[in-house]
């Protein structure tokens, strides 16, 4: 239970603001999260980590010297935006180039990677770690489809060192990647954890059982079995991690680091009696420990979990690990030689508002009152969408679609305010979405409506014809930045059903309300239809069966949505 915040809806921005007044020592704030208040003698690569709020340390406490160098903080348990993580890492840069690192996570993959493009397109040289350690998200021949869960700190840590002595982006990058490729982990959940002003737990496990493989934002595990003694969980962990050495590594003398995770409500002294068991399990199977870690890592609220990490060293990564740092949450050593940085106030990019015709001005109204619209519908529908992602995601759709529509709407009503014409208003409104709504779905329909808007223009005539063409660019949009194709249980089942049979009509000289309208209705079929496959993308994937009998959320709210601008359309006939 989280018992203290004022608005829950401002929780993690109120949080922001107490971690860097008590924190600036380590940090000072900056647009998305915060970066470094220090630097050294030298220029150094800049390591940028990020990802929701809800799981400190992770990820703003690694932020200083020998760690990383900016973090990028999302709403709770959603990915930042491509925004926030371009504005860290630009406030991070110190000429060297830039490594992102962070959970393997759709959300966070999709927005990560569109800020690097962005980097990368304005000449900075920037390159991606993602981390995979979680062994029960995926199987060892699909590696790099896991999730990234207390592992995190080491790969963080390695690179940060790595940054730290001096090295050059391939090297850094190396060192990462090698960090990665060693560490594995296996988490367990007790009870789930209840996020600021919610009623209920995100999810729950039966009393008296233990679920195994749990997730970090209760994505499903993948066993349930009774709470062992504290020597049988440590068992259950070093024999699941022994089972998978990494490549290159020979047992005989292996030296491994240990770092055993409380995941919120799990506290010290219980998790020293699992650790005495861990330690001597690994003695006895002949491998030599290393500056073993126990605390909490990765949290997850007030999560009663646990989870073992071990990272299995060779000689360069040992060094790394060992080099002094010096964060609000993980220290070692004497770190040397900082000198304070100036706050200077990073700018907003302003929003300019182009020449627009009269129609696409029109049209452009027509657009702001659809997004309130949706807004509406899907601040009455949050908690169903919710609901159906908890099944076999993480429980955050319904949130993030309200907080993503609700910041585009606004930004429509700006826009349409200052005379911006369809496709000023539709970018304007994308950026806010993306921006506020997080996770996959917020950059999808961020992306979606940039696309709409690309396609509309400023100055065109927004009739049917425009619409459908319009509609087609924005499926195109997702499948190429998604990458998700029909049967994966995406909202691309219902997206493009939807776009085919509008154009259909339209072709077949519809007019657009009754095109519109038949386009719908074969949406709202399609998402139901969803409940009949698995899903083979997204957070929902590591437990694919477990939606088997549920329609995917992003696919249920695009057909909500076709059907909100559709009595949008029939009150502009
Ligand atoms: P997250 O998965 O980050 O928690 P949400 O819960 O808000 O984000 O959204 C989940 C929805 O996103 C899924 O139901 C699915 O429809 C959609 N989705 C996930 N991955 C993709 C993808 N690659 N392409 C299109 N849609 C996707
Ligand atoms: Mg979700």
């Amino acid at each position: 239970m989280t018992r203290l915040f004022n608005d829950p809806d401002d929780f993690a921005a109120d949080s922001v603001v107490g971690f860097v007044a008590a924190s600036a020592r380590w940090v000072r704030p900056t647009n998305g999260g915060v970066v470094r208040s220090t630097r050294g003698a030298e220029p150094t690569v800049s390591v940028v980590i990020g990802g929701g709020s809800g799981h400190y340390p992770a990820f703003a406490g690694l932020v200083g010297p020998g760690l990383a160098h900016g973090a990028v903080m999302g709403n709770l348990f959603a990915s930042p935006s491509a925004h926030q993580v371009h504005s860290v890492a630009t406030a991070a840069h110190e000429g060297r180039g830039v490594l992102l690192s962070y959970g393997n996570y759709a959300g966070d993959v999709l927005h990560f990677t569109q800020a690097q493009e962005r980097l990368r397109a304005a000449g900075v040289d920037c390159r991606t770690v993602t981390v995979t350690d979680d062994i029960s998200s995926a199987p060892a021949s699909e590696r790099e489809k896991r999730r990234g869960i207390a592992g995190d700190l080491v790969v963080f840590k390695i690179a940060g060192a790595a940054a730290e002595a001096g090295h050059d982006l391939d090297d850094v990058e190396r060192l990462a990647i090698a960090a990665n490729d060693r560490t594995r982990s296996l988490g367990v959940a007790f009870s789930g954890c209840t996020l600021p002003g919610a009623d209920e737990p995100l999810f729950t496990v039966p009393e008296g059982r233990m679920a195994v493989g749990l997730g970090i934002h209760g994505e499903p595990g993948i066993d349930e079995v009774d709470v062992p003694t504290a020597a049988g969980l440590a068992q259950l962990f070093v024999e699941s991690l022994l089972e998978e050495i990494p490549d290159g590594v020979a047992r005989e003398d292996a030296r491994v680091v240990p770092i055993l995770n409380g995941l919120g409500s799990v506290k010290y002294e219980e998790l020293y009696v699992v650790y005495a068991e861990v330690d001597r399990l690994l003695a006895e199977a002949g491998i030599a420990v290393v500056s073993p870690e126990v605390g909490e890592f990765c949290t997850s609220f007030d999560m009663a979990g646990v989870s073992l990490t071990l990272l299995w060293l060779d000689d360069e990564l040992e060094e790394l690990w060992l080099a002094p740092c010096d964060t609000p949450a993980f220290r070692r050593g004497a770190v040397e030689g900082r000198v304070a940085v100036e706050t200077v106030a990073s700018e907003e990019e302003e929003f300019v508002i182009g020449a627009a015709s009269d129609e696409s001005k029109r049209a452009a109204q027509t657009v702001g009152r659809a997004l309130t619209a949706m807004a509406a519908m899907l601040d009455a529908e949050a908690e169903e969408l919710g609901r159906i992602d908890r099944i076999a995601g993480d429980g955050d759709h319904g949130i993030g679609m309200q907080r993503g529509s609700k910041a585009a709407a606004a930004a429509a009503e700006e826009a349409v305010a200052g005379g911006a014409g369809a496709r000023t208003t539709l970018h304007h409104a994308g950026d806010a979405w993306a921006d506020k709504g997080g996770g996959t779905s917020g950059a999808i329909w961020g992306e979606m409506l940039v696309a709409l808007g690309t396609a509309l223009g400023d100055d065109a005539d927004v009739d049917a014809d425009a619409v459908g063409s319009g509609v087609a660019r924005m499926k195109d949009a997702v499948m190429s930045f998604g990458k998700a194709a029909v049967g994966d249980k995406t909202m691309i089942d219902a997206i493009v059903p939807f776009a085919d049979r509008l154009n259909e009509r339209l072709d077949a000289g519809d007019e657009l309300v009754a095109a519109w309208a038949d386009a719908a209705k074969l949406a709202t079929e399609a998402a139901e239809a969803t409940a009949n496959l698995t899903a083979k993308l997204g957070r929902a994937r590591s437990h694919g069966d477990k939606s088997l009998g549920t329609p995917d959320p992003g696919a249920v709210s695009f057909a909500l949505i076709a059907h909100t601008v559709l009595d949008i359309l029939k009150g502009n006939d």
